[in-house]
């Protein structure tokens, strides 16, 4: 077999939206394999090299070969001089002719004529130079004599041809004799007239459609190699793919969508409600303008599911756009096409991706975007979001206006924080707070556990996962506010039932084939290798798991390894200078033990842990505040001096997590932590607090409540020092919850101490006593 060596030029063409790419390659000799030395990942053979250039100008210089050669060139002379000279193209060629090595010329020759693959191939093979000559002095003569005719019999067309010939040869210069760029090309014309076919049948608006005729009539003018000609047809292809004019007809029936919500969400009432009133309201109105749904709350508490149910309600496409970290403008509404590699922006290849333009978008983590040199991604959105402007959205890369006013979208945050502001005020936010335990188990039980077992192949009477277990998996191996880690670790359980069950089935097939065979004696034989396991040898003909396979906690511990979250609490309360506070973050509550200490020094204070300005400021009002009133609780320094900062140093932490802790609601915290630590008394290790202080000891009202609260729930404490102006925050605190918990609303720090310290603080008796323990 006979093969040519090339040298690949140059590559253009992208992948989207489907791959398409034009290879320019430089012919450089025959070759032959000699032997195949690996087949994987690509062939590499050791070849022979067969028509070596130098040896050739021998052949044409005496004898036969002259003749040849001379013979042949006076052809491809006569052949070019019939076509156009003034095309640039014909003149390189006629130039071409004088300046190349005759010997060259055969295969130059053959990729210009018009040959069919069969003769190409075989002038491929033909090694000799002077049988090369003889097989394609016919051809160029066979082209000679049809271009005569044509000539003679179509004069008025004579022009056309030559250029259609004159434009081939420049094309085919560089092309491999032999190869299948002909079926190709057919191919590709096939394609571009399906492509023609569709854009005139396609129902875009008139704008659209007079763009397409024009880049379709651009295209066919394009040569394939040039790199603008995929982009292009790519181009044109997006065009009349996008949903124009395609919808799915709504049908709401408020009644099916609030049974459809129930079905799939446990508890989110309040969630649920107002998504059905602002489904109503649309129906009433029928129109979509109107501010735009925001989800906000934690992550895993179920905003993308709610916004999916949302979807299917309304027999609507779903289609998720992820704007977390998107700070480019371009993501969102697309690269001009001058840009090589463009793409549409995400909502276009949204619609695309949907195929209906009435789709439901979620706009997940909006709270999230970036912003960078590259422009606004928010003011991009902003256009997106307005129902003044989105009838005629315009994506830089189609350059076409788009009616986006009959998407649907829908936003998620975890905090309304970072959502720049302009955005803010088109949303309407709701609030998904976390979950209690309580709910967790329900959701686990009715939505999270059938989901993995459907997904895992596995049906109840394989596993028993009881609610002292999923109790085991919440409040140990998880601590979140939605259930997303809880769904892992059930998903992680799952998987590992799953291998023991096929294992068993696996067993179970060959104790059946064991009886059998041998009857009775072998499963006498077989029970006893099942004891032999339980002592660590994997007998593979133990008796197969019993079926349900109940997941305890020793189970839980195989799988999931120990626990990750013990009650650590009481440890760490075992000294002076901690203290319980309540966070609020974007993933929901959290417990955060503040711990002091103090050293010799010069009165300085030092902060660690993650630590937001305000919380600085916090720091510095409750020391003055102790300061202050060191005297009224007996606060001394280590030499027993009221003046707290005298010769000490005071080093405040906020330990756990990487998350920043902003907000002043760690006042409270802050003042009781450094009054156990100067009065050396525990703080009850059961309390958590929230509140922010003022430099009179007032306790002012903190957001998050219902979010702190359920953490400390969580974390299993059961006092809860809340300002006194939230207490209406707390009737949104389900009842379990509040009935677990004791409440303390101060209005000032002096309750505040009283609460945390065991028989209160503003002790006045025995001081002496407080001080020795320092
Ligand atoms: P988010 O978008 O808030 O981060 P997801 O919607 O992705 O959370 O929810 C994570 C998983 O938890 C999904 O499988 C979802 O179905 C499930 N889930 C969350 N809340 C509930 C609920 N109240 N009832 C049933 N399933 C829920």
């Amino acid at each position: 077999m006979i093969g040519t060596a090339a040298l690949a030029v140059q590559v253009v063409g992208s992948n989207w939206p489907k791959p398409h790419y034009t290879l320019l390659i430089t012919g450089l000799c025959r070759f032959q394999i000699v032997q195949v030395l690996k087949e994987k990942p690509y062939p590499v053979a050791e070849v022979e090299q067969l028509d070596r250039l130098e040896e050739f100008p021998n052949t044409c210089k005496t004898g036969e070969g002259l003749e040849l050669s001379e013979q042949f060139y006076k052809y491809a002379v006569q052949l070019v001089e019939m076509l156009d000279m003034s095309v640039p193209a014909v003149a390189k060629l006629r130039r071409l002719l004088d300046s190349l090595p005759r010997e060259a010329l055969p295969d130059i020759l053959t990729s210009i004529i018009r040959t069919s693959n069969k003769e190409k191939l075989q002038i491929l093979d033909a090694v000799s130079l002077e049988e090369r000559f003889k097989m394609t002095i016919p051809l160029l003569v066979r082209q000679i004599e049809g271009l005569k005719l044509l000539q003679k019999t179509r004069k008025h067309k004579q022009d056309d041809d030559k250029r259609v010939i004159a434009i081939r040869p420049i094309r085919r210069l560089t092309h491999i004799p032999g190869t299948l760029e002909d079926e190709d090309e057919d191919e590709d014309n096939d394609d571009i007239v399906m492509l023609e076919k569709k854009i005139r049948t396609s129902s875009m608006p008139e704008q659209a459609h007079k763009v397409c005729v024009k880049e379709m009539k651009r295209l066919k003018k394009m040569p394939q190699s040039m790199p603008e000609y995929a982009l292009t047809r790519n181009y044109l292809e997006l065009m009349v793919e996008l949903p124009w004019n395609k919808s799915t007809t709504d049908r709401l029936d408020i009644r099916a969508a609030r049974i459809l919500l129930d079905n799939d969400h446990y508890a989110m009432e309040k969630l649920k409600k107002r998504v059905l009133e602002y489904l109503a309201v649309r129906q009433l109105k029928n129109n979509l303008k109107g501010p735009i749904l925001c989800f906000v709350g934690p992550p895993g508490v179920g905003k993308t599911s709610v916004g999916r149910s949302v979807a299917k309600t309304l027999g609507r496409e779903f289609h998720r756009i992820a704007l977390g970290g998107v700070c480019d403008q371009s993501d969102i509404r697309g690269h001009r096409r001058t840009y090589v590699g463009s793409m549409p922006g995400r909502i276009i290849n949204g619609l695309k991706t949907a195929g209906v333009n009435n789709p439901v978008f979620l706009l997940d983590e909006v709270d999230k975007l970036g912003k960078s040199l590259q422009g606004d991604p928010a003011a991009a959105l902003l256009e997106v979001l307005d129902p003044e402007q989105n009838h005629n959205f315009t994506d830089h890369y189609l350059n076409v206006a788009f009616d986006l006013s009959q998407v649907l979208f829908i936003a998620t945050a975890n905090t309304t924080a970072t959502i720049p502001p302009a955005l803010l005020d088109r949303m309407e936010i709701i609030q998904v707070p976390g979950y209690t335990q309580e709910e967790k188990i329900e959701i686990a039980h009715r939505h999270l556990i059938p989901k993995q077992l459907e997904q895992h192949g596995l049906t109840p009477q394989q596993i028993q996962i009881p609610q002292v277990t999923t109790l085991d998996i919440i409040t140990r191996y998880t601590r979140e506010a939605g259930v997303r880690s809880l769904d892992r670790k059930l998903g992680a359980i799952c998987r590992a039932v799953a291998v023991k069950v096929a294992e068993g089935q696996h067993k179970e097939a060959k104790l059946d084939r064991s009886d059998a065979t041998e009857g009775e004696g072998c499963r006498e034989h077989v029970l006893e290798d099942t004891k032999a396991e339980s002592i660590g040898d994997t007998a593979d003909l133990a008796l197969p798991p019993e079926m349900p396979i109940l997941i305890d906690f020793h189970a839980l511990k195989d799988i999931l390894g120990p626990p990750m979250y013990e009650m650590e609490v009481s440890e760490r309360l075992s000294q002076p200078g901690v203290a319980i506070g309540l966070a609020w973050t974007p993933l929901g509550g959290e417990i955060m033990f503040v711990e002091a200490s103090r050293m010799d020094g010069e009165g300085q204070l030092t902060l660690t842990g993650q630590l937001g300005d305000v919380m600085k400021e916090s720091a510095h009002l409750a020391i003055s505040w102790l300061r202050s009133n060191a005297k009224k609780y007996h606060l001394t320094n280590a030499s027993g001096n009221f003046d707290l900062l005298d010769n000490t140093d005071i080093h405040l932490h906020f330990p756990a997590g990487a998350v920043t802790k902003d907000g002043p609601s760690a006042g409270v915290t802050i003042v009781t932590c450094l009054a156990s630590l100067f009065s050396g008394r525990l703080v009850r290790s059961d309390v958590a607090m929230t509140g922010e202080i003022t430099l009179r000891g007032l306790v002012l009202p903190v957001g998050g409540i219902k979010d702190k609260v359920l953490a400390a729930h969580r974390a299993g404490l059961k006092t809860v020092i809340v300002p006194q102006r939230n207490e209406k925050d707390l009737e949104e605190i389900p009842g379990n919850v509040r009935h677990d918990l004791r409440f303390v609303t101060a209005s000032c720090l002096d309750e505040v101490l009283n609460a945390a310290f065991d028989g209160g603080f503003t002790v006045k008796t025995r001081p002496g006593l407080l001080n020795s323990k320092l």
